[in-house]
């Protein structure tokens, strides 16, 4: 007989990615639910991975990751953002973002200590602080904007607050940090024991010119941040599941205090490969004018519908209000969208914990034109 163990997430199922591909798979619908794209990845980087499984770079990279991918990561740190990051100290390879921003809490987190999220949030922040012991304190972005209220944030705040989490652009909103949100997070943390987990995985998908407010630009905030990225979502390869995390050299020390005990290093040929293939500056840059043509052709076509666009900054997703079509929840709404008009999407009130229904959904733009056309097509019979 199996023996009972007490579950460390009670409160958790099944992630709603896994369960919205599930269903579209089942009912052969478009999937513009779950995040990644469905036109295939650079060509030259597959070939520089080839090339460097050739050359027998097959082995261990260091517990730190490759050390000529770290230096690319930090000359790009500097050019896009004016960071002088050290390889050596402050930049670890990670298998994803998502390991990333949990290796950060498992780092700094003890029991009992508090977690500012804001809400709608990005699936897995809530578990993650959970599951090291640490209370979520939760603040709602406000509706329909999405944007941090500072004042919020301050009344929020007590002695056990040890972490602010951020996320710009966001996930699910596509709303984006302001230069005056920066200056506010600076006046709540400064002369504080306050932590930063910046989760930037969409730095350069940010649309309309508007500049990413990387937590790199700001050396007093890097004292006290994580930083963290992924270059599946860069370079359209989600399921790499690489990423990396920046912060200080002492929070970074105890950071592969537990990544070594966990993964202890990454994939040693995609880390060769991209070592060279970061240093293409066209290869990020042309990413933001792509990605932002493929939100205006998605949402000129939505146009017809009765969806109700919200504005979509930055990220490879945009909300929609579906309050003329129906007044269903958002859970069956999608799921009765999934099953009987073939577009899978993501309902927004599984990114709260109390699941929150503003009657928003979440699309995924990043498809090829054809295949957000035949969505739209679809949606317009809705
Ligand atoms: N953070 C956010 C906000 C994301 O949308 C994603 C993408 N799934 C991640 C982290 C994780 O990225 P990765 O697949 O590299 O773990
Ligand atoms: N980040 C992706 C999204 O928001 C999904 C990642 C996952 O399935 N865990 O859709």
């Amino acid at each position: 007989m199996t023996p009972v163990i007490q579950s460390k997430l009670p409160d958790v199922g099944t992630t709603i990615f896994t369960v919205m591909s599930a269903l579209a798979t089942k009912h052969n619908a478009i999937n513009l639910g779950q995040g990644f794209p469905d036109f295939p990845m650079n060509q030259e980087l597959i070939a520089l991975v080839n090339e460097a499984m050739k050359k027998n770079h097959n082995q261990y990279v260091p517990m730190q990751g490759y050390m000529p991918l770290r230096e690319s990561i930090a000359q790009k740190a500097k050019f896009l953002y004016g960071s002088k990051i050290n390889p050596d100290t402050q930049i670890t390879i990670t298998p994803g973002g998502t390991y990333a921003i949990y290796t950060a809490l498992t780092t700094v987190l003890q029991p009992g200590d508090e977690v500012i999220v804001f809400e709608p949030a990005y699936d897995s922040y809530i578990p993650n602080v959970e599951i090291n012991g640490a209370v979520p304190v939760l603040i709602n972005l406000d509706f329909p904007d999405y944007k941090i209220d500072w004042n919020k944030v301050r009344q929020k705040i007590t002695p056990k607050t040890r972490m602010i989490m951020l996320n710009s652009p966001n996930n699910p909103t596509g709303s984006v940090l302001t230069e005056h949100d920066i200056a506010e997070l600076r006046s709540i943390v400064t002369n504080t024991k306050i932590l930063i987990q910046s989760d930037e995985v969409y730095e350069h998908l940010v649309f309309d010119n508007i500049p990413h407010q990387s937590i790199l630009r700001y050396p007093d905030l890097m004292e006290r941040a994580f930083v963290s990225f992924s270059f599946g979502k860069v370079y359209n390869c989600t399921g790499w599941k690489l990423g990396y995390s920046i912060s200080s050299p002492e929070l970074m020390t105890e950071f592969r205090k537990v990544h070594q005990f966990n993964c202890f290093s990454c994939h040693s040929p995609s880390q060769v490969a991209l070592a060279t293939f970061l240093q293409n500056k066209e290869s990020y840059l042309s990413l933001a004018p792509f990605m932002q043509n493929k939100r205006d052709y998605f949402a000129d076509m939505l146009k017809q519908t009765r969806f109700t666009p919200l504005p979509s900054y930055g990220s490879y997703f945009q909300c929609f209000k579906y309050d003329r079509i129906s007044d269903e929840s958002d859970k069956d709404f999608s799921m009765r969208i999934t099953k009987e008009y073939g577009v899978a999407c993501i309902p927004v009130s599984a990114f709260y914990k109390a699941g929150t229904d503003n009657k928003v959904i979440r699309f995924c733009f990043c498809k090829k034109e054809e295949t957000l056309q035949e969505a739209a097509n679809r949606l317009v019979k809705l």
